[in-house]
């Protein structure tokens, strides 16, 4: 029986909150079954219609809602400057998970920027499947389902930012969004917008040119000023480099824990691969910038490697796994990620492990174990 996999996101228009991607499996059986529930584009359903078949969609198909939060949203913006690659991660997030549960291989998802953002996202599994982008994917019945619980889980992440500080935060990013914000940030100060909003909407510019109590507006120039570009959510990511700067080069220069790093050796350093995130994957570089291995010197080479051993010992003492594909991608044609700085990645395995990681769904879980995991690595790191 033929089946495919739908996805689409949520909240990517809403000042408020944070960004919700699902994906939901279809075939031939199930796909009767919602057009008899009425599912359609949730663009063209009621708040209320949304819930109520979002639980019947989760009742009959299988399923994936991985949803981000407005302070992680706001840390992957700030890091990778660029929504597209947010939304393709997310996507192949979702793709993943349904891949595993389902071993389905068409994909069809809403046409965003490039078919390469979800593709270069999508790991081992997901990359058997077959995708395909559609504009106007909505008048697919896999997709219309996805988006009624892609809204549907975007909805009660507004809810639930608005209980956070007590209040119902609009949809949107209209005047009555604009007032919203304004009085939020009178009431709790400026630094409220990173954990609610998704600050670098051109609402949170227009929100500080409006400003009027000279008080409020010698606090934002002070920030302004203390932090260049605007970013009160978070100063630790001020400093992110742009996309196209090396980002091991650019890592050296930061505080450990801004970076991920967690080791500081003689030639060469340890640094958590943070995005995408799965559980124990390190990597260890150079400092030197070079895309050539060739011309490592002995004592580079020394480092490398006695950096190498010591995280293989570092996470079988910590994360108890049963193997490690350890290994390097030289030039963009063998799959390097950052081209011009070789290193060496460090992936911890478990038995039943289908890609990297057992799959974890809330990006949010994985924002936290990220945190965790750096600390109780650093620890050992330092003590070994
Ligand atoms: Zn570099």
């Amino acid at each position: 029986m033929k089946k495919w996999i739908g996805t689409d996101e949520s909240g990517k228009g809403d000042y408020f909150s944070g960004l919700v991607v699902a994906g939901v499996m279809v075939d031939e059986s199930t796909v009767s079954k919602l057009k008899e529930l009425g599912v359609k584009d949730s663009k063209r359903l009621s708040d209320s219609r949304v819930e109520v078949l979002s639980d019947s969609i989760k009742e009959i198909c299988p399923n994936s809602v991985v949803s981000i939060g407005p302070e992680r949203y706001n840390e992957l913006y700030s890091r990778l400057r660029n929504l597209n690659r947010i939304l393709g991660w997310a996507h192949a997030r979702v793709i993943e998970n349904l891949v595993t549960q389902t071993s389905c291989e068409l994909v069809i998802a809403d046409k965003f920027g490039n078919k390469r953002y979800i593709e270069k996202a999508l790991m081992e599994k997901g990359k058997q499947i077959r995708l395909e982008q559609r504009e106007k994917a909505e008048s697919d019945p896999a997709v219309a389902a996805a988006s009624i619980l892609a809204r549907d889980g975007f909805l009660k992440e507004l809810k639930k930012t608005g209980d956070k500080i007590g209040t119902v935060l609009p949809k949107g990013a209209g005047i009555e969004v604009e007032e919203k914000a304004q009085d939020l940030v009178k009431k709790h100060g400026e630094g409220i917008l990173g954990s609610i909003a998704k600050v670098h909407f051109k609402t949170t510019q227009k929100l500080k040119a409006n400003y009027s109590s000279p008080q409020d507006s010698a606090n934002w120039e002070e920030a302004e000023r203390l932090d260049r570009i605007w970013a009160p959510w978070r100063t630790k990511y001020i400093f992110s480099p742009p996309a196209e700067e090396c980002i091991f080069c650019s890592a050296v220069n930061k505080k450990d824990e801004e970076a991920f790093i967690l080791y500081r050796g003689e030639k060469a350093f340890v640094i958590m691969n943070i995005f995408p995130y799965n559980n124990g994957h390190l990597m260890v570089a150079p400092y030197r910038h070079t895309a050539n291995i060739e011309e490592l010197t002995r004592e580079e080479v020394d480092s490398l490697f006695k950096l190498v051993q010591k995280s293989v010992k570092v996470l079988k003492a910590k994360m108890r796994p049963q193997g490690f594909n350890i290994g390097m991608n030289l030039g963009k044609v063998a799959g390097a990620g950052v081209e011009g700085h070789l290193h060496i990645h460090i992936v911890p395995r478990w038995n039943g492990d289908t890609n990297f990681m057992p799959v974890v769904s809330e990006t949010k879980v994985i924002s936290q174990s990220l945190e965790e995991a750096y600390k109780l690595l650093k620890e050992v790191f330092e003590n070994e």
